[in-house]
């Protein structure tokens, strides 16, 4: 129907409706009606009528109320495009007036009457004539409330109650599309991933009764739980009610199925429900959809008012989309499709229950998914203890640095003052799985007090419980409730899908075997950093490492190289035999020394004890070892050329790891990777030299081996160079922490002081140490990546900064023509599923 003013349609199964005019619940609702739901008669008003009645302009309300028949109640909706991006409040009951009212006392009883009528004012005297609520706010359903009421109305409108229906209409459609136009409602529409433009459709729906004769009443259903996804019905229904009392007056409603807890709607009305239950498959095979369909019960008759998307955790949207698709009713396509990478991560940890309760005390930077309960320790010795005494605890610390490593492995949580998404902390904690939250600049630390102060001023002590969400970047005072992690059927059967489709490969930063299992139990196709300085941080190793740093020359250093040999050598059997065969790429030692050196007195005495060495001479190498500028320092391939025999020791032990696979029958040709390049010459030096160790192996092994040399470039000079770089390199990893950190100038330790603050004010787009730069470092990778195929045809490109498993990043990787990217494991089922995604 057309009118000269402003357009409505009623809705019908032939009618022209779009999502993207009309509104996803108009739209919904004509595929309810499609389906022969009994769904009263609805009106669907556009987005651009919509928009006219924003700017003044109206519908003839008097032909749109006659599309209802005689005397008819109804009730607006919203209708936006996405039903997530919210809306103005509904209104029932409009018509009601005291003619109507008078009518309904004979036919319906006072009471419904009453309710009816009082329910339109205070909705009308709120968000229409936007009257102050507390004057509205009446308890029961007495003649003298709803006199009350019309009373408060005429006296704060100085007007008596509107009476005439068209006006009211009128006046509810301009007041919600006005509202939808607002700026409040705007921001809160974008915050939730709106376009600033989007528009609104009002839906004006015939209102079925659900107060009044014989059994009247209103309920919701849904038959999986939003939570786990498991098929189960739940819902609510009460009796002398309308829209969703049965929801907000929980308490007095019915189960709808039999429960030892109350009386169910399954009992009282059993064809109603046995239809409703109908209602829900026909709904999931046509709309292809798990829904939560609203309903109405009229003196007896079913009516279905409205449907929607059931809402659901990540865990609960897993299931249902594999559930859809082993149904056959969507394709496995479809179901990969739907799920948001980013959700997978929550499935591998336990999480913060959302229904719960969140006393937040800190927020910082989300640095590793998950979350976790424990007391807090303020140090890794006490982490230790802790867990010693089987407590969970939740290490907070300044920043972390090596020597907290054994307390990282033990707490079940991390938190630090300092740092972002690429520093210590964030690096270890993701590799382990364990939640971390950084940068939480608005604590303070006190260990000598043992006191942590959060930005309330509060003052908590060790052993305070607390509750730390990895995946929200807070800490929360006290236990949260929590979701048990969910690697379910659903789960990898989603996992295997994704593995089937995704044409990019994805391989895992693995540097300990339970690294490595990691890997393989989320489907990795490989290793593609192991990060081995971090097999020298166990505790009986350390100290080794600690000889090797004091030896006096390259004869000292080469006999303790010799005892840390056989144990590199079993680190590397193990991943080899972890992994099966598949590749393991294996990055030569890259921190600087000083890494590995105590920086307190006290450490600096108890190194000294231990090495049995004067105290003045420890502290003398501790300082020569320091450096301003440690980054850009001794480290990475600059050590390999300054102290080659520690190369040399770790390219032995993965030759003869190699030779110890293949003697158990495993075809192992291992990738060993120079870290920190930025000139072909260094790539020279350190090939001549494994060459010729590895020519060493074989003649003294009587064995023949294969392996392949590539280089890291995560420098920008390594990336520009890529062309020379790449005669000597079978593949090519980019760096991408230390390649953001060098083409920024930004510390990646450091970045998270500021970091909110850029990211809030604009200057970037998102925290480019988590998500690629594409316009910068992006171009690095092209240029490095284009130069090093030119020289090289065919060489293996790849990606192993924490970028790897960032969708974005991984976007960019796949157009490049990368041949796989490396992330932490428990980000492997994150860029899997990603990566399906681009494939699709
Ligand atoms: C990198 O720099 O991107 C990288 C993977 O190495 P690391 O984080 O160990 O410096
Ligand atoms: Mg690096």
């Amino acid at each position: 129907k057309l009118t000269d003013i402003v357009d409505f349609t009623e809705i019908t199964p032939d009618a022209a409706i779009a999502a993207d005019r009309h509104g996803g619940r108009a739209k919904c609702l004509q595929r309810l009606i499609r389906i022969d739901l009994p769904v009263p008669r609805t009106v669907a008003l556009s987005f651009e009528a919509v928009h006219r009645i924003a700017l003044g302009q109206m519908p003839d309300t008097e032909a749109l109320l006659a599309v209802f028949g005689a005397a008819p109640l109804i009730s607006v909706r919203p209708s936006s495009q996405d039903p997530d991006w919210g809306g103005p409040a509904s209104i029932l009951n409009i018509g009601m007036n005291d003619a109507r009212h008078t009518a309904l006392c004979e036919t319906h009883g006072e009471a419904a009457a009453n309710a009816l009528y009082l329910r339109f004012i205070q909705a009308y005297a709120v968000h229409v004539a936007r009257l102050d609520p507390d004057l509205f706010e009446a308890e029961g359903y007495a003649g003298e409330t709803l006199r009350a009421a019309l009373e408060a109305y005429a006296e704060e409108a100085e007007e008596p109650f509107p009476q005439d229906p068209a006006r009211q209409l009128q006046e509810v459609l301009r007041s919600m599309a006005r509202a939808w136009e607002g700026t409040t409602a705007r921001l809160l529409r974008q915050a939730k991933g709106a376009p600033a433009e989007a528009g609104l459709g009002l839906v004006v729906q015939q209102m079925a009764l659900g107060l009044g004769p014989e059994e009247s009443g209103s309920g919701v259903i849904q038959f999986v739980d939003g939570t786990t996804g498991q098929r189960r019905i739940t819902g609510r229904y009460l009796g002398q009610s309308q829209g969703r009392d049965a929801v907000s007056r929980q308490k007095q409603a019915l189960f709808l199925t039999r429960d030892p807890r109350g009386p169910a709607l399954e009992d009282r009305c059993p064809d109603l429900f046995a239809r409703l239950k109908r209602f829900g498959e026909t709904c999931r095979i046509n709309l292809r959809e798990e829904m939560q369909i609203e309903f109405t019960i009229e003196a007896g008759r079913l009516w279905v008012l409205d449907a929607v998307r059931v809402q659901r955790s990540a865990r609960s949207a897993v299931r249902i989309a594999v559930m859809l698709a082993d149904e056959g009713i969507i394709a496995r396509e479809e179901a990969l499709a739907r799920i948001e990478p980013r959700a997978v991560s929550e499935l591998l940890h336990s999480q913060v229950d959302p229904t719960g309760r969140r006393p937040v005390i800190a927020q910082g930077i989300a640095a590793s998914p998950g979350a976790a309960v424990g007391r807090l320790v303020f140090g890794s010795a006490a982490a230790q203890a802790s867990a010693a005494r089987g407590e969970a605890c939740i290490l907070v610390r300044r920043e972390t640095t090596p020597e907290d490593i054994r307390g990282m492995h033990v707490a079940a949580g991390v938190m630090t003052e300092r740092g972002g998404m690429t520093s210590h902390a964030a690096v270890i904690a993701r590799g382990l799985g364990v939640p971390c939250v950084v940068g939480v600049s608005d604590m303070r630390l006190n260990r000598r007090d043992g006191v942590l102060i959060t930005s309330d001023g509060r003052k908590l002590h060790e052993g305070d419980v607390v509750t730390l969400d990895g995946t929200n970047g807070q800490a929360l005072l006290g236990e949260a409730k929590m979701l048990p992690p969910a690697l379910d059927d659903a789960f990898h059967a989603l996992m295997g899908w994704a593995e089937a489709a995704c044409d990019i490969g994805v391989r895992a930063n693995a540097d300990t075997p339970a690294d490595a299992e990691t890997a393989r139990r989320f489907g990795a196709d490989g290793i593609g950093l192991c990060r081995t300085e971090h097999m020298f941080f166990e505790h009986d190793r350390l100290t080794v490492m600690h000889e090797m740093i004091f030896a006096a020359g390259p004869e000292d250093r080469g006999t303790v190289l010799e005892r840390l040999l056989p144990m590199q050598r079993s680190d590397f059997i193990r991943l080899f035999e972890i992994m099966q065969g598949l590749p393991v790429c294996i990055r030569l030692f890259d921190p600087p020394l000083h890494e590995f050196l105590p920086q307190s007195r006290e450490g600096i005495r108890e190194l000294a004890e231990a090495l049995d060495l004067p105290l003045s001479d420890v502290t003398r190498r501790v300082q020569a070892l320091s450096e301003f500028n440690p980054m850009l320092g001794m480290r990475g391939v600059r050590l390999g050329i300054a102290v080659p025999e520690i190369y040399d020791m770790q390219a032995r032990a993965i030759f003869e790891a190699t030779i110890e696979a293949r003697r158990k029958g495993q075809s192992i040709v291992p990738e060993i990777m120079i870290p920190l390049v930025s000139a072909m010459r260094e790539v020279e030096l350190v090939k001549t030299r494994i060459d010729s160790l590895a020519a060493a192996v074989r003649t003294e092994r009587g064995v023949d081996f294969a392996f392949r040399l590539g280089v890291m470039v995560e420098t920008p000079r390594a990336a520009l160079r890529a062309g020379d770089i790449a005669q000597h390199a079978a593949f090519l990893s980019f760096g991408t922490n230390d390649l953001t950190q060098m083409t920024y100038g930004l510390s990646r330790d450091d970045a998270g002081r500021f970091m909110g603050s850029y990211v809030k004010q604009g200057v970037f787009a998102e925290d480019p140490f988590h998500v690629l730069d594409t316009e910068g470092v992006g171009e690095l990778l092209s240029i490095g990546a284009e130069r090093g195929r030119k020289a090289r045809p065919g060489i293996v490109l790849s990606i192993c900064g924490e970028h790897g498993g960032n969708a974005d990043s991984i976007a960019f990787c796949r157009t490049a023509g990368f041949d796989y990217v490396s992330c932490s494991p428990f980000r492997v089922p994150v860029a899997r599923l990603a990566a399906a995604q681009l494939a699709l």
